[in-house]
């Protein structure tokens, strides 16, 4: 099977270079769901680069009939994050000119769909076929006229250039995979939508995290927002449904780095996640159940800690340690300008569950981050 590639223009430099995104869609011999997957949005998280570089090579030795639908993959999906430096160190977590994080600038259709209640009033006995043809007919429409506006002669700022050209590539997926990794140092984990946690553990990653607490705008959670709030309606008038479309933000351990398991784990769940999903055959999956714990912890259960003081990091615990209350996290090695000889602090966890994320620099300024425990 051969993809078909097309190079989109996205935005054009002062250098007179253009910028453009390259999507390579496969197309099965069945009609089927459409499966969106992209990489990089944050320009230091590279590891989905790789995953789907494995997956571009292992799709073009299936035949057709192995695929039941489409599967569009998008890799170094922020050219301008992507190619960012700061020193030796990639960033590409935000937008250099406006600030914005790169993840929080999204079309979420919910704050644009004042008439929810109405829709679901009027159409909550349709078939579900049919109300989520309905449904999304009026996303899209929504979605164009929105951002009709950048073709306009007074321009777009470039996020709404951005979002606007991504969004159109994954508006109407039925599956959206989003592969970032940690800023920093993290364990594989994946983001899943409410109600959406029955098929969190075919990823087969260390843990999941259920978005009960959207801090929103987040591709993931534009995607799939605006259908759990049709769903929340739906309820409400006495019929409980869930469409089959799923979004998940895939965290391939850490920033900057290739790491080779977290790859292999981020290439071994999609394709056992999609396996499960009836849309890919492919040799040796589905993958026999996981024999590891999958913990699913709520993101209201996620706790930070950031440095009490200004100093330099020793001694802290190691991602993935399992921690209870008391336990030393953290020691920071302070130095002053009292003319008195440096101190140590040392700070104990709040919390009861297990260290997920670190922090790369070792090197604080009080107030910056130093770790995260997913509290359980
Ligand atoms: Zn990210």
């Amino acid at each position: 099977m051969q993809p078909n590639i097309a190079t989109l223009p996205l935005c054009q430099m002062a250098s007179g270079d253009r910028l453009s995104l390259q999507v390579y869609r496969f197309v099965g011999h069945h009609p089927g769901k459409k499966v969106y997957i992209q990489s990089n949005l944050h320009g230091a998280e590279i590891a989905g680069n790789g995953v789907i570089f494995d997956l571009l090579t292992m799709l073009q030795d299936l035949e057709t009939e192995c695929l039941r639908g489409e599967i569009w993959l998008v890799p170094v999906c922020n050219p301008l994050g992507v190619n960012q430096r700061s020193h030796h160190f990639a960033t590409g977590r935000y937008n250099p000119y406006s600030g914005e994080d790169w993840n929080r600038i999204f079309w979420d259709y919910e704050q644009f769909c004042p008439d929810l209640k109405d829709f679901a009033q009027a159409h909550h006995q349709d078939d579900l076929d049919s109300l989520q043809t309905r449904y999304r007919h009026r996303l899209l429409d929504s979605f164009a006229q929105h951002h009709s506006h950048c073709q306009g002669s007074r321009g777009a700022a470039l996020t709404d250039i951005y979002r606007y050209r991504l969004q159109s590539l994954c508006a109407d997926a039925d599956y959206l995979l989003d592969l970032h990794s940690s800023s920093n140092q993290a364990l594989d984990h994946l983001y899943c939508g409410q109600g959406r946690s029955a098929s969190a553990q075919s990823f087969q990653v260390a843990f999941g995290i259920v978005l009960d607490q959207y801090d929103g705008n987040a591709l993931d959670e534009a995607f799939l927002k605006p259908w759990v709030a049709l769903e929340r309606e739906l309820r409400l008038l006495g019929r409980s449904v869930q469409f089959d479309l799923e979004s998940w933000t895939l965290e391939l351990g850490s920033g900057m780095a290739t790491n080779p398991q977290s790859l292999s784990r981020g290439y071994d769940g999609i394709l056992n996640y999609l396996a499960h999903k009836g849309v890919l055959q492919a040799p040796g999956y589905p993958l026999p159940p996981s024999a590891e714990p999958f913990p699913l912890v709520r993101k209201s259960q996620l706790r930070r800690y950031y440095a009490v003081a200004g100093g330099f990091l020793r001694d802290r615990v190691a991602v993935g340690q399992a921690v209870q209350v008391g336990d030393p996290l953290y020691t920071l090695v302070t130095y002053n300008k009292y003319r008195t000889l440096p101190a140590t602090i040392t700070i104990e966890s709040q919390d009861v569950g297990f260290v997920f994320d670190c922090s790369t620099n070792e090197s604080m300024n009080q107030g910056e981050y130093v770790l995260s425990i997913a509290a359980i």
